[in-house]
Formats: structure tokens, sequence, C-alpha cells
């Protein structure tokens, strides 16, 4: 059976101090066996601070970006050995940020989930579309064309480490939900998708999360939806009050 999952997704935010000091509330205030596997994506650096905090808890810690390449000349980036070398195996890939501002396509997202499985970790894969496609009816047609590019091509084998984020570019940040009608529709057409190209019992499962303003006082009725399988949360991870309230969702 799938497993329902909440991931914070920290961004750029938080310096060490506030790292340390978020995490140091979120321990506090979960409870010891929670509903949902618990994630939290900091920056890079601090990855291995978080790690440490989280040493004797069942809370996982995701990197929000990895490079496809494994080693060498490649100035800035970070490879999936020095993740795993900082005790971090689970990566986010494809968030439409990295989309936007970093020109990541469906291509390049192929090649790092390739090196990523490769790799033995696990991947937090977003995807969505932007409010013109939403608006003009083609984002059934866009999600399709981000998976078939990005994941489809995958032997089945990986797929025990790939979990999906779907997150509408035009709810991310703006305040605006989409509504749990209208996530648990695409969950299922993604659903019926991955049942076609890859299998059914794939399809049953790979949990696929929601992400896009899920905040304490929506997610109770996202969660509830037979086909999401828990959230990617932004903003209001930033807060451990709101983050384990969400957690509690379920
Ligand atoms: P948000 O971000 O919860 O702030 O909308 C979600 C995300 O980008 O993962």
């Amino acid at each position: 059976m799938r497993k329902n999952i909440v991931a914070g997704n920290w961004k750029m935010n938080n310096d060490l101090a506030e790292a340390e000091e978020l995490i140091g509330h979120i321990k506090m205030q979960l409870v010891k066996e929670p509903e949902a596997t618990v994630m939290v994506a900091p920056s890079f650096t601090n990855l291995y601070p978080v790690f440490q905090a989280l040493k004797n808890t069942p809370v996982i810690v995701a990197a929000q970006n990895m490079s496809e390449h494994e080693k060498g000349a490649y100035t800035g980036e970070i490879s999936a050995d020095m993740l795993k070398s900082v005790g971090v195996e689970t990566v986010i890939l494809g968030h439409s940020e990295r989309r936007a501002y970093f020109k990541e396509t469906n291509e390049l997202l192929a090649k790092k989930v390739k090196t990523a499985i490769e790799k033995e970790m696990t991947v937090i894969f977003c995807f969505g579309e932007e409010l013109e496609e939403r608006k003009s009816e083609r984002h059934f047609e866009v999600v399709e064309r981000q998976l078939k590019e990005s994941l489809f091509n995958l032997p089945k084998s990986a797929w025990k480490n790939i979990i999906l984020a779907y997150e509408p570019v035009w709810a991310i940040g703006t305040g605006e939900t989409a509504s749990p009608e209208q996530a648990q529709e695409i969950h299922k057409h993604v659903r019926e998708l991955i049942s076609k190209n890859i299998g059914s019992e794939v399809a049953e499962n790979t949990s696929i999360l929601y992400g896009g303003s899920v905040k304490p006082d929506n997610a109770k009725e996202i969660f509830a939806k037979e086909d999401v399988d828990g959230g990617l949360i932004g903003g209001a991870s930033l807060k451990a009050v709101d983050f384990v309230e969400i957690v509690n969702s379920f």
C-alpha cells in the first residue's frame, strides 16, 4: 500500500540558526508516530545539521535539487554522492521554480531522475500546469507530457523510489489552492496514466502528493481525497505549529 507523506519544502529560507530552531520546534511538537511519513527539505548548507538534529526520529531529510552529473568540473553543483555522504537519500526534482527560473526542462529532469535512481535515491518529482495552460484547458495534456518525458522511460523497478507531487503553478505561494476536486481529478488521471504506461500495481503503490498553498485549514479536505496521498508544503512548512498541524491532518 502506498504511503501518506507530508514534506516541507523550505526553499531558500532559514540560515543555520533559523533552521536549527525550526527543526527543534518541529521535533518537539510532532507526535511520536505520526500517521504520515514526514520529510523536510532545507537548503544545501543546512542539510547536514538538520540531518544530525533528526537522528533517532522518523523524519526524513530531503534536498531541493541535485546535479544530473556524477562528479567533476561543474562549479556550484551538488552530486548524489555528496548528498548521500551527509545522510540525504531523498531529493525534490522538477519543482516549478527550478523549471521557471533555472530553465530546467523535461529532458534535463529525465537525466536528473535517472542519476538519482541509479544512485538509489528517492525522488519527489514535481509537475503541474501554469495558469494559462489551465485556462486553455491544456492541464491534462501538459501534465501527461511532463511525466512521459521525464519518467515513463524508467524501468518498472525504479518506481518504488518515485514519489509524485502535483503542484499547479498558479497555486504555489499565491494563497490560491486547487479545490480538493481539482486535485483529485488530476491525481486520478495521473494514476491512470501510470497504470497504462507502467502497470496497475505501480499505479496503486505510488504516492501522489498535492502542493500549492496547503495550510492547516485546508489540508484535511485535500488529503481526504482518494488519490491524494499527502502534500508538499512550502510557506506553511516554515512555521512548526502549522507544519505539524498539516502532518496531523490525516
Ligand atoms: P506553497 O509552496 O505551499 O508556499 O504554495 C508549495 C511548493 O512550492 O512546494
